[in-house]
């Protein structure tokens, strides 16, 4: 029998469940399976009638731009007791619903547990009660449920991430970002408050990407009594140094030692007092749930969503639920049991106040920023032990300007001040090197720079050649740089490459080099994400929900291009964040009989009643079919069924703040490069690598295996993982059938 999966989002709302409701609407349908969406989570399922509702392909149309979820959600007593679940079998039988997606929190993910585990029984009492007949149990003996969490506290164990978490962090960026500035401009400390009864990821990545000062989480409170005194001497310090702006990040359920809460107007009664600094409190409460959802989510939660109709699909037999997730860049599966079992013992450990073991099961990543959130708090460095070896580590910007190399830069420099090293910076990236242009560098040299956009330091993409090499070699002897680390995009590392090859006549190039990426178009070796891709996905995205939005009264469709050279990840992954109908890159190629096809497939849309096209084409996707010609193709071949209008988005996708998972990526990936760089030099290597996240980790890669993983003459490695992601991009995106 064909099953029939129903939907539903449950609990608290995060931004990105309606990307997984209509991935999961979508997918289903293209499998000629049928879908229900269940109103307001399991109230709906206990309510029955009109709240479980047949869902369409155009039921999901133009919901992937809108926070909140379309289908509601609710809080539901009755589905806590046994009496309530009975009549959300009832009505799930009755409609013949046999698989469900439920997207909600841990405790809509505990209920779906319970229903699951009490469905035989369950349907025993119904047939007992002569609520449904002995045929109709027989033929559903059990019910399949795929978890999808929706927690913008990212608080649940079976994902990296969760649904919703990427968006909260952009609006707490967006409000410390705002909050800095009036507070520098009045030299005021603000004490922002963010969400997290037991997690504290918001705040300490917040805190991270923020820039704050200091930082209170609940699984790992202040390990001394007196946590006011050294709060305000650090605070203290860090005003004499120079610091203008005050922000303390504190996670709602932040606490003592003791299990005792650290409100937000605790922090402000001691800062006034004992610092007599004129202190403001800001909550940023239901903000954090607000909102249009980032690209992250977006993208996130339709994979999920996408994932969880190919896992309904596929189990056989009554299987216990699984929590879709996220792991690396890769979609992963959890048994939902185990998954809570994990986030009950994280809650366990922290109410027995035993923190150690709070923080051990919140896995390495997330302690690994706490202690760089730790050591970029501080006032000033630790000054460097006496005896110390003091490194001379230079630190320089490559390639085109790309968001959160500013943020890499302010933690390098501050993460290896702080080791007791002198830190230098290269003005204008390889130009500077050549001409050495080169400072040295201190914790208040980048103050505020983890939130800045562009390049402080300044970037381009001069490649050295001739006589640059003798250049470069003088000024590392001059400098006596004894390693050299390099933020940037491909010509900063094809500069490394030559420097390598140069070392039998410049023997000043023997140190260690570690090249860090950075590039908005994302087509680095040895890193499945670049710093700045995130931040130019999402300013993509929101000039396309802009652009989507403009042409409300009229049958239009938008060509819409896209930086990325030969890269076609910006046009991907904005064509699936935003439901463009197709997308152009340049690793596919664009043929006439690709643009006459899709061009005859739009106009029999238009025909059936659509109102508008979305067409994202990559800059390099065809040198002949430019957007303009692509653009006169379907005005003309549209006739009179639509109009087509150009965007060519250029350099905005550059500019701006990074986005919180830029600033995220710049901080970790610069507190390695720094570490790595430490130890080869101590060791007296001269090895060169380039680091990057692959597969949830981050790793190294020799710059001489550079040449056979990347494809030179395309500037683009030679394996790009995110191109799996095309089936699913084009399944979602079809028009409607008939
Ligand atoms: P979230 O899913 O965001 O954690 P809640 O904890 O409020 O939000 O749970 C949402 C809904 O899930 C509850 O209103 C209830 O209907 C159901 N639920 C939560 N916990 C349980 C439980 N232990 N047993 C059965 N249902 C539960």
């Amino acid at each position: 029998m064909m099953k029939r999966i129903g939907v539903l989002t449950s609990g608290g709302d995060a931004q990105g469940m309606n990307a997984a409701v209509r991935a999961v609407v979508r997918m289903a349908l293209d499998k000629n399976v049928q879908v229900y969406a269940i109103y307001e989570g399991y109230q709906g399922m206990v309510n029955g009638g009109d709240q479980i509702r047949p869902f369409t392909w155009t039921n999901v149309g133009g919901i992937l731009q809108q926070g909140g979820t379309v289908i509601g959600t609710a809080r539901c007593a009755e589905f806590r007791e046994r009496s309530g679940r009975l009549k959300a079998v009832h009505n799930l039988i009755i409609n013949g619903i046999d698989a469900l997606v439920v997207i909600g929190g841990d405790g809509s993910l505990t209920g779906a547990n319970f229903l699951y585990e009490e469905w035989p029984s369950l349907v025993e009492e119904l047939v007992a009660a002569g609520q449904i007949s002995p045929e109709m149990a027989a033929n559903h003996p059990h019910i399949q449920i795929a978890g999808i969490i929706g927690s913008i506290d990212n608080d649940m164990y079976g994902s990296d991430v969760t649904t919703g978490s990427d968006t909260a962090l952009h609006r707490i960026v967006e409000a410390t970002d705002a909050i800095s500035s009036t507070a520098a401009s009045h030299q005021r400390i603000f004490v922002v408050e963010v969400m997290g009864r037991r997690c504290g990821y918001l705040a300490l990545m917040g805190a991270m990407a923020g820039g704050a000062d200091w930082v209170f989480i609940p699984e790992n409170p202040p390990d001394i009594d007196n946590w006011e005194e050294k709060m305000c001497e650090v605070l203290h310090l860090g005003r004499e140094a120079g610091r203008r702006d005050i922000i303390v990040m504190v996670a709602e359920g932040a606490q003592d030692r003791y299990g005792q809460p650290i409100t937000s107007d605790r922090i402000k009664q001691v800062l006034e007092e004992r610092l007599g600094e004129e202190t403001r409190i800001t909550v940023l409460g239901h903000v954090q749930r607000g909102g249009a959802p980032s690209a992250f989510d977006r993208n996130l939660s339709t994979l999920l969503g996408a994932a969880a109709v190919d896992y309904l699909l596929a189990a056989e037999g009554p299987e216990a639920p699984f929590v879709m997730g996220i792991r690396g860049n890769k979609i992963s599966r959890t048994p939902l049991a185990e998954a809570l079992a994990k986030t009950q013992a994280v809650a366990e450990a922290s109410r027995e106040q035993n923190y150690a073991e709070a923080m051990r099961l919140r896995g390495s990543s997330f302690n690994e920023s706490f202690q760089i959130v730790r050591t970029l708090v501080r006032a000033l460095p630790h000054p460097p032990t006496p005896g110390q070896r003091r490194m001379r580590i230079a630190v320089l910007n490559a390639g085109g300007p790309a968001p959160g190399m500013n943020t890499a830069v302010r933690t390098a420099v501050r993460l290896g001040t702080d080791k007791g090293h002198i830190m230098l910076g290269v003005q204008n990236g390889f130009r500077g090197l050549i001409k050495g242009d080169i400072r040295e560098m201190n914790w208040m040299s980048v103050s505020g720079w983890a939130s800045q956009g562009g390049a402080e330091l300044g970037t381009n993409r001069y490649i050295a050649e001739g006589s640059d090499f003798y250049a470069i070699a003088r000024s590392l002897e001059e400098h006596k740089i004894d390693g050299l680390l390099v933020i940037g995009g491909w010509s900063g590392y094809e500069n490394v490459l030559n420097m390598i090859a140069q070392r039998p006549t410049f023997p000043a190039n023997n140190i260690p080099i570690v090249c860090v990426p950075a590039s908005i178009n994302n087509n680095l070796p040895g890193a499945e994400l670049s710093i700045g891709a995130d931040t130019a996905l999402n300013n993509i995205v929101q000039a396309v929900d802009k652009i989507k939005q403009s042409a409300v009264a009229s049958r239009r469709v938008f060509v819409v291009e896209v930086m990325g050279r030969n890269c076609g990840y910006l046009a991907l992954m904005s064509a699936l964040a935003t439901g463009a109908e197709r997308f152009y890159t340049n690793e596919e190629g664009v043929t006439t009989s690709n643009l006459l096809d899709d061009v005859h497939e739009l106009a029999e849309g238009f025909s059936k009643g659509k109102r508008l096209g979305l067409i994202i084409r990559n800059e390099s996707a065809n040198r002949i079919y430019t957007t303009s010609f692509i653009s006169a193709l379907f005005e003309e071949e549209g006739g009179d069924l639509f109009d087509v209008r150009e965007a060519i988005l250029g350099h905005l996708q550059q500019g701006g703040n990074p986005s919180p998972f830029d600033r995220i990526l710049a901080t970790r990936l610069a507190s390695h490069a720094v570490n790595h760089l430490e130890q080869l030099i101590d060791a007296g290597e001269t090895t060169c690598a380039c680091l990057g996240q692959v597969g949830g980790s981050l790793l190294f890669t020799a710059m001489e295996d550079v040449p056979r993983m990347f494809d030179m003459a395309k500037k683009r490695p030679k394996k790009q993982w995110w191109l799996n992601l095309r089936p699913i991009a084009r399944v979602l995106a079809k028009p409607a059938p008939q």
